[in-house]
């Protein structure tokens, strides 16, 4: 189209067009190579239990230290990744590093942990992810019901048979598996709870809200009445006040995860805080 449109009128764009572009190829070698060199690591955000009042699981969140740039957020590699087959390693080591993690955490500080884990939707394209999640999950020892997949409504659209068979089978082997960013993506309602899911994660966005003008945000409250009325466990993101603590709760909505109770953190500040506890 460049050429349709003459090239003059494009040509001062040329520049940062390319060096926007090379700067997305310079990242993809780099972050092959932090595949290569396992230089890629997850931390752990804690899930609160208002009616246990303690932690009852985490969410691991993939890593990515750039020797020179630094820590690159996930927003910025993952869609690199996921537009390359680079994505298929990353959920290979976040799903090995992950289920490691958690065994090592039932058999120490927390018999009944839970952790989850978010896969991409070209992740659902391969045929041996649910044996890759639960052979992985075995072989850790992981403790049926204690692990969940969290998907976003986006990869829920493409491929609906597919993706929708493959939920089954990860339930069927004792994973459970949430819809995340629940309420931001295009599907329909009707599609959504057709799939079986055990849990939906009310997105950020609308926590942000519950608090600022009114108590109460209808969105929240009827999310948390799907939830309720198709027996689904709701899990609020994002929490960051007391106000919206207090707004989720009096919806019904027990678990919670935000800065207003941690940010993600290492392992090993997870462990920590597991032990405390253990002997509190
Ligand atoms: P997500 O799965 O919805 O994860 C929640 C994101 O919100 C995390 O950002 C988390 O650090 C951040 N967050 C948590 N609590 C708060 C809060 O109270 N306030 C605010 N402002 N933010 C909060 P993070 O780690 O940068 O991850 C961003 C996204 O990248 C994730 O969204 C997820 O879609 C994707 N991602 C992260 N780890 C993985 C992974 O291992 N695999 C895949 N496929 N995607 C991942
Ligand atoms: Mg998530
Ligand atoms: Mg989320
Ligand atoms: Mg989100």
């Amino acid at each position: 189209s460049v050429k349709t449109h003459g090239k003059n009128k494009y040509s001062y764009f040329q520049p940062e067009m390319d060096a926007a572009h090379m700067q997305r190829i310079t990242l993809e070698r780099e972050l092959q190579r932090a595949i290569d060199r396992d230089e890629l690591y997850l931390e752990y955000q804690p899930k609160y239990s208002m009616q246990h009042q303690r932690v009852v699981g985490v969410e691991a969140l993939v890593r990515w230290c750039h020797p020179v740039k630094g820590e690159i957020p996930p927003v910025e590699f993952i869609p690199i990744a996921e537009d390359t087959s680079l994505i298929h390693a990353i959920s290979d080591c976040v799903i090995e590093k992950a289920c490691a993690q958690l065994g090592a955490w039932q058999r120490g500080p927390c018999q009944d942990m839970r952790l989850s884990l978010n896969l991409s939707p070209r992740d659902f394209d391969r045929d041996d992810i649910v044996e890759r999640v639960a052979s992985t999950a075995r072989q850790y020892g992981i403790r049926a019901g204690t692990l969940e997949i969290e998907i976003t409504e986006s990869s829920l659209l493409h491929n609906a048979d597919s993706v929708s068979q493959k939920i089954r089978l990860l339930r069927d082997q004792g994973i459970g598996v949430s819809i995340d960013d629940f309420g931001t993506g295009f599907s329909s309602l009707a599609y959504l709870l057709k799939l079986p899911v055990n849990s939906l994660k009310i997105d950020r966005s609308f926590v942000q809200e519950l608090g600022l003008n009114c108590a109460q945000h209808p969105i929240v409250s009827a999310i948390a009445g799907v939830a309720q009325g198709f027996g689904l466990h709701m899990v609020a993101e994002g929490v960051e006040t007391e106000e919206q603590v207090e707004a989720l709760s009096a919806v019904g909505c027990d678990e919670m995860q935000g800065f207003f109770f941690s940010r993600p953190v290492s392992a090993e500040q997870i462990t920590e805080r597991l032990r405390l506890r253990a002997v509190a």
